[in-house]
């Protein structure tokens, strides 16, 4: 699934002349690349946000098995690009809904401010965070650590979006 997405994007960065790579840790359960609708909105979000926001350079995607936190096993998605970065006084107010940097690049695109606080709600859902680190003008890191447990939940998430 992690490279279904990947493909689904590559035509968005090859217009730009982005390098797209795609990482993943051989010691995660294959459950975790499964058909999850709520991991493919997010990664979708956070790899559309990517390619939008960096006028060059690469963008990589990483699934990485984590130490065990709390006795629990935890899994992360991180998506790392070069683009223009957040200034730090953004950072609080990125996660609610039509909350926009005002740069001219986000007016430049439209985009209506949601896709961030769409996965914010996604990894509540799984019991996990979302995080982000950024520098202007060097790129931005946006991190989603979940518990494994909540990968190979059978449950039906058919409900949201
Ligand atoms: P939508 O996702 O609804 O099309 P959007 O992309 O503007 O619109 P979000 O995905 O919620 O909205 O992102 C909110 C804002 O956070 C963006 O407008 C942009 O200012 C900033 N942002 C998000 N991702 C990045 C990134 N990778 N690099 C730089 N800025 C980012
Ligand atoms: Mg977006």
């Amino acid at each position: 699934m992690f490279k279904k997405v990947v493909a689904l994007i590559q035509p968005l960065a090859d217009e730009k002349n982005l390098e797209l790579s795609l990482s993943l840790d051989p010691n995660l359960p294959r459950d975790i690349f499964a058909d999850d609708n709520r991991i493919r909105q997010i990664l979708i979000n956070l790899l559309s946000n990517a390619v939008k926001f960096t006028p060059a350079g690469k963008i990589v995607v990483e699934a990485i098995l984590l130490d065990d936190y709390m006795k629990q096993p935890y899994w992360q998605i991180k998506v790392q690009d070069t683009g223009i970065g957040i200034p730090a006084e953004s950072i609080d107010a990125l996660f609610q809904r039509f909350s926009q940097v005002d740069h001219g690049v986000a007016r430049e695109f439209g985009g209506t401010g949601l896709g961030l606080a769409i996965c914010q709600e996604l990894v509540t859902r799984m019991k996990g965070r979302i995080t982000v680190e950024s520098e202007v003008n060097i790129g931005t890191t946006f991190m989603v650590t979940l518990p494994l447990s909540e990968a190979q939940d059978e449950d039906d998430n058919s409900d949201l979006l």
